[in-house]
């Protein structure tokens, strides 16, 4: 056998079964098909029934075989969504009928993607499952828009956290603790509520010249990278019209984008 057609078949057997009756949590990274895991690709493989995110792309789902049943079980502006509750109960139900229930979710599935509370529900009704880890797009989708998560001499920490909850709710975190850390911050789900979190982050001691990037649709082709400031965010984006699904990315990280692409234009190696 040529080593082209041993290749595949050698990395099936690298992933463990995939048994009738079980659930696999799945993480699909944040849009590029090439970056699925080994194990996420076996599995799309096997499954008998798909039950998706709306943040999976097509390419991804057309991995699947081409004889499962693909069901979509996400968030769409407009139409009604399904409660996790009823995303969690189909999982159970799909499972106890003897399929092969592969949970895709975008990115990680334990990164503000609600696998752990699917997890906790598959325990307790006694479904064997698995959790493969994706790449997050906090950290895999800013690493493809060269913005590293932590380099030496920049910070020493970062922080990832959701800009979704409410101005005052319980949930919203206390920005100005956060401006204190003087680490940088990745949120997730920010950019509705971003000119009230640059403001909430200045009001905590943040330099307005703090630099932005916010990555849409990150390592997909439709990608768009808007650089800003704090002090510019609320502007640059009402300008720019940036479409969720965004990272954003504050603080020192953001300066070795510049650097790169300028290295990279110039033809650098
Ligand atoms: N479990 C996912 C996150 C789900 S929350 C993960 O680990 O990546 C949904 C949020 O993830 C979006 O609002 C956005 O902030 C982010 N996100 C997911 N895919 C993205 C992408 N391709 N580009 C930019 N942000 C993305």
């Amino acid at each position: 056998m040529t080593p082209s057609s041993s290749f595949p078949v050698a990395l099936r057997s690298l992933t463990p079964d995939f048994a009738p009756g079980s659930v696999w949590l799945v993480g699909a990274g944040p849009g590029d098909p090439g970056l699925l895991t080994l194990h996420a690709i076996n599995a799309l493989a096997a499954a008998d029934a798909v039950v998706y995110d709306a943040l999976v792309d097509k390419r991804v789902l057309g991995l699947a075989r081409p004889d499962a049943q693909l069901e979509f079980a996400g968030k769409r502006g407009g139409k009604p969504s399904p409660q996790q509750a009823d995303i969690t109960r189909r999982l159970i139900a799909l499972a106890r009928e003897g399929r092969r229930v592969l949970r895709l979710k975008g990115g990680d599935p334990f990164v503000f993607g609600r696998g752990g509370e699917e997890a906790l529900a598959l325990v307790e009704a006694g479904i064997p499952f698995r959790v493969i880890p994706g790449v997050t797009a906090g950290l895999g989708g800013l690493a493809s828009a060269l913005i590293p998560a932590t380099t030496r001499g920049t910070n020493q920490a970062v922080v990832l956290a959701t800009g979704h909850a409410a101005a005052g709710s319980e949930e919203d975190l206390d920005w100005s603790a956060l401006a204190r850390l003087r680490q940088p911050l990745i949120l997730y789900m920010a950019v509705a509520n971003l000119p009230r979190i640059a403001g909430a982050l200045m009001a905590g001691g943040a330099d307005p010249t703090t630099q932005v990037a916010i990555v849409a649709s990150a390592t997909l082709p439709s990608e768009q990278i808007l650089e800003t400031t704090l002090g510019g965010a609320a502007a640059a984006l009402a300008e720019a019209g940036i479409e969720a699904p965004s990272i954003v990315a504050i603080g020192s990280i953001v300066g070795l984008r510049a650097q790169l692409t300028a290295r990279t234009a110039a033809g650098a190696p």
